[in-house]
C-alpha cells in the first residue's frame, strides 16, 4: 500500500513500563478512585478521576450539614474566595484576592465578557476564534457584535490571527488558552500583549489548561479568566468554575447579574446593589457547597503534585502517543490532529481518521480504552498526567492498531 521509506518500529512495551517505573508522579494513581482496572480511562481532559481527597472534603461537607444545619454559613459563605485563593497561586499563578469558585464556565464567561465589554468606552466588538467550544461561541453570540477569526484548526490562534481583527471597535478578546479540539496551545502572554497594544481587553478560558498547564496569569498581564474545575482539577461531576479579574480592574468592572452575594454589606438587605469593591462582586447567589468541597479537594491534590511535574509528565506521555501514531497509526490513515510539538500542546491528543465515529465505539466495547469522540473526525486521548500511565498510552494505541483495520 504505501511506497515510502517504511514507519519506524515504534516504542515497544518495556519502554513504556520503564517510563512508568522512573514516573515521579507514579503514586498519585492510588489518591484516586479506581472501580474498574481493567479500563483504560483517557477521558481526564472531559471529566477528571474522582480523588479520594474530593470524596473526604464532600463526606465533610455533608457531616457539617448534618450537624450545624443553618450555622454551617458561618463557614460555608466565603468559599467561593477561600476555595479561589487556594487554587489562585499553585494553579493558576495569580496573588490572592482575584479568583472565586461560583456558577459555571458558561455563566461566568457571560458575566466577565459583558462586564469587560463596557468597561472600555466607546467600543462594542466582541473577538473569539470560529472553532473554540461551542459554548463559549454562543454566550459570545448572544451578546451580539461578535466578531470570528478563523484560525489553523490543528495549531489554534496565533499573535498574526488576532492582530489582523483588532481595530478600534473592539472591547474584548475571548480565547480558549487550550484547545478543546486539537489541544493547540495559544501563546497567552504575545497575545495578550498585542490585545492590549490594541485598547482592548483580555478573556482567557482556561478549562483544557487549568490542573494541566502551569498557567502564569499575573506574569502574562491577564485581564480575565474562566475556566472548568472537572477537567484536570477533578472537582467532580458539575462542579462550580473559575472566574479570575486582574486586581486593579475590580473596580472599574460592573457585572450584569446583581445579586446579594456580589453585594459589600451583604446582611445589611440594604434598598439598592452596591458591589462589593473586590472579587466578590463577581459572585451572585448561594454558593453551592457540596460542589466547592469537591474543587477544594482536587486542588488540594492538583497543587501537591505540582504543576511543573504534571507538564513535564504530560508532554512525555504526549510524545509517546506521537511516536506511536508515527509508527502505527499513520500508515493505517490516521493523522494527528494535533500539534506534534510537545511545547505547543496540551494534554490531550487528537487523531483524525475517515472512520473514527466506529473506531472510538469499538475502542471501548472490544478494547476496553475509554476515549471520546468529536464529529465528524475526531478521536481525543486524554492524558490525565496524575491518572494515565506510560502502559495505558501504550495499550491504547496497541489496541486501537489492532482495530483500525
Ligand atoms: C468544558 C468547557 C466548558 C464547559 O462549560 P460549562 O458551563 O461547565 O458547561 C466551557 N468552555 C470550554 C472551553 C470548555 O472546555
Amino acid at each position: 500500500m504505501t511506497t515510502g521509506p517504511s514507519p519506524p518500529p515504534g516504542p515497544d512495551r518495556p519502554h513504556a513500563e520503564a517510563l512508568d517505573a522512573a514516573d515521579a508522579l507514579a503514586a498519585f494513581r492510588t489518591r484516586f478512585a479506581d472501580e474498574d482496572p481493567g479500563t483504560i480511562y483517557l477521558c481526564g481532559n472531559s471529566l477528571g478521576r474522582q480523588p479520594m481527597a474530593a470524596a473526604r472534603r464532600i463526606e465533610h461537607a455533608l457531616k457539617e450539614w448534618a450537624e450545624q444545619l443553618v450555622d454551617g454559613w458561618h463557614g460555608w459563605l466565603d468559599l467561593p474566595a477561600r476555595v479561589g485563593d487556594l487554587m489562585a497561586g499553585p494553579i493558576l499563578g495569580a496573588a490572592a484576592g482575584q479568583v472565586v469558585v461560583s456558577d459555571s464556565t458558561s455563566v461566568n464567561l457571560y458575566k466577565l465578557a459583558m462586564a469587560a465589554r463596557a468597561a472600555v468606552p466607546g467600543r462594542q466588538v466582541v473577538v473569539t476564534d470560529a472553532g473554540d467550544f461551542p459554548t463559549d461561541r454562543y454566550v459570545l453570540e448572544g451578546l451580539g457584535n461578535r466578531r470570528l477569526i478563523t484560525a489553523d484548526p490543528i495549531t489554534g490562534p496565533t499573535v498574526d490571527d488576532v492582530a489582523r481583527a483588532l481595530d478600534e471597535q473592539v472591547a474584548v478578546v475571548c480565547l480558549s488558552h487550550v484547545g478543546y479540539r486539537s489541544a493547540a496551545l495559544a501563546d497567552m502572554a504575545a497575545i495578550t500583549a498585542a490585545v492590549h497594544d490594541a485598547g482592548a481587553l483580555m478573556l482567557w478560558d482556561l478549562s483544557h489548561s487549568a490542573g494541566c498547564y502551569p498557567v502564569a496569569l499575573d506574569q502574562c498581564g491577564v485581564d480575565l479568566a474562566v475556566g472548568c474545575t472537572y477537567k484536570y482539577l477533578c472537582a467532580g461531576p458539575g462542579a462550580p468554575a473559575l472566574l479570575y479579574v486582574r486586581t486593579q480592574l475590580q473596580e472599574r468592572l460592573r457585572q450584569p447579574i446583581w445579586g446579594w452575594f456580589g453585594q459589600r454589606d451583604q446582611f445589611a438587605m440594604g434598598e439598592r446593589y452596591d458591589p462589593s469593591p473586590d472579587v466578590r462582586r463577581f459572585l451572585v447567589g448561594t454558593p453551592p457547597v457540596i460542589g466547592l468541597a469537591g474543587v477544594q479537594g482536587g486542588v488540594e491534590v492538583v497543587a501537591e503534585a505540582g504543576l511543573a511535574a504534571i507538564r513535564t509528565k504530560a508532554v512525555a506521555l504526549g510524545e509517546l502517543g506521537v511516536q506511536l501514531h508515527r509508527a502505527w497509526l499513520a500508515p493505517q490513515g490516521f493523522a494527528l490532529g494535533s500539534p506534534e510539538e510537545g511545547v505547543r500542546r496540551g494534554s490531550h491528543l487528537a487523531l483524525r481518521h475517515a472512520d473514527a465515529q466506529r473506531i472510538h465505539h469499538a475502542l471501548a466495547r472490544d478494547g476496553r480504552v475509554i476515549t471520546d469522540f468529536r464529529f465528524p473526525d475526531t478521536i481525543r486521548l486524554g492524558l490525565a498526567p496524575l491518572t494515565t500511565r506510560f502502559s495505558d498510552v501504550w495499550d491504547a494505541f496497541d489496541r486501537l492498531r489492532a482495530l483500525s483495520y
